[in-house]
């Protein structure tokens, strides 16, 4: 090793234990957070953040994935309400998170549809470590009870990073596998402009919210008539970013759309 590698290893472990010591010494007599302008509540400190269960074996919340696609087919068909995704744990199974084999594999029963076996990572002491990096939990979500109410996978921790919104399940692409299935489920489902400034009002009206970044996505978001509005507007309501989940063809195809885009910001 060069000698200059063994001054950055010594410098990183000099740092690493005054970060440490400070660490110690704030616990000990913490000063009060501050609660910035972009929340209602302080942040947090380090020891404050909670943590779920990690490491394996454990016992998780899942799903059934064949009760997941009968619900949406009743929902879609009208015989189901689609509150009941709210109001009734739709496909919730318990699933047990184990290793085997130098693998770490979640594991499942549903009393309808039988065993179901999923492999979560191939190496266990990689994921051992990726779970061992997990700060804790953000601050916990507020005033969002309006929007956040999803039921059991409602959002109950975070600052608002970037909102995804899908303008569009058409694509000009047929990729199999496709994310997102576009083109291949027999219906278009497509926001109007009202749909996306409704959504950009309310994402934008709640907090915490810090860095707020808008994903159009799709199918392919460049497709939907409203693309470079649904940009302006954006723009104008106080995102800071807006990006596009796209496969780049209709840019590719126009150097004036890719003008406007980047005009409208
Ligand atoms: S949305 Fe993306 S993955 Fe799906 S068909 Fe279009 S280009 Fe392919």
């Amino acid at each position: 090793m060069r000698p200059i590698k063994h001054v950055e290893k010594g410098l990183t472990y000099v740092a690493a234990g005054m970060f440490n010591a400070i660490k110690s010494v704030n616990q000990f007599k913490p000063n009060p957070s501050f609660t910035p302008k972009w929340a209602d509540k302080p942040i947090l400190k380090s020891w404050q953040k909670s943590k779920p269960t990690l490491g394996f074996p454990r016992q998780t919340d899942s799903l059934c994935p064949n009760c997941v696609i009968e619900a949406r087919e009743e929902i879609l068909a009208g015989k189901r309400d689609v509150s009941t995704l709210i109001n009734e744990k739709v496909g919730e199974i318990k699933a047990q998170i184990i290793e085997r084999d130098g693998e770490v594999w979640m594991i499942k029963d549903c009393p309808q549809h039988g065993h179901f076996e999923d492999l979560m990572a191939m190496d266990s002491n990689f994921l051992t470590h990726i779970e061992s990096l997990f700060p804790g939990r953000d601050m916990q979500s507020h005033n969002d009870e309006k929007l956040h109410n999803h039921g059991t996978s409602s959002i109950k921790y975070g600052r608002g990073a970037v909102l995804t919104v899908d303008l569009t399940n058409r694509c000009n692409m047929m990729c199999d596998p496709c994310f997102m299935d576009a083109n291949q489920v027999g219906f278009v489902h497509e926001l109007s402009m009202e749909d996306v400034k409704e959504i950009l009002d309310n994402a934008i009206s709640i907090k915490p919210r810090r860095q707020m970044s808008v994903q159009y996505s799709g199918g392919e978001p460049t497709l939907s008539p409203y693309f470079i509005d649904a940009i302006k507007y954006a723009r104008k309501v106080g995102y800071n970013s807006v990006q596009a989940a796209t496969n780049g063809i209709e840019f590719a195809k126009s150097k004036e759309f890719c003008r406007e885009a980047a005009e409208a910001g």
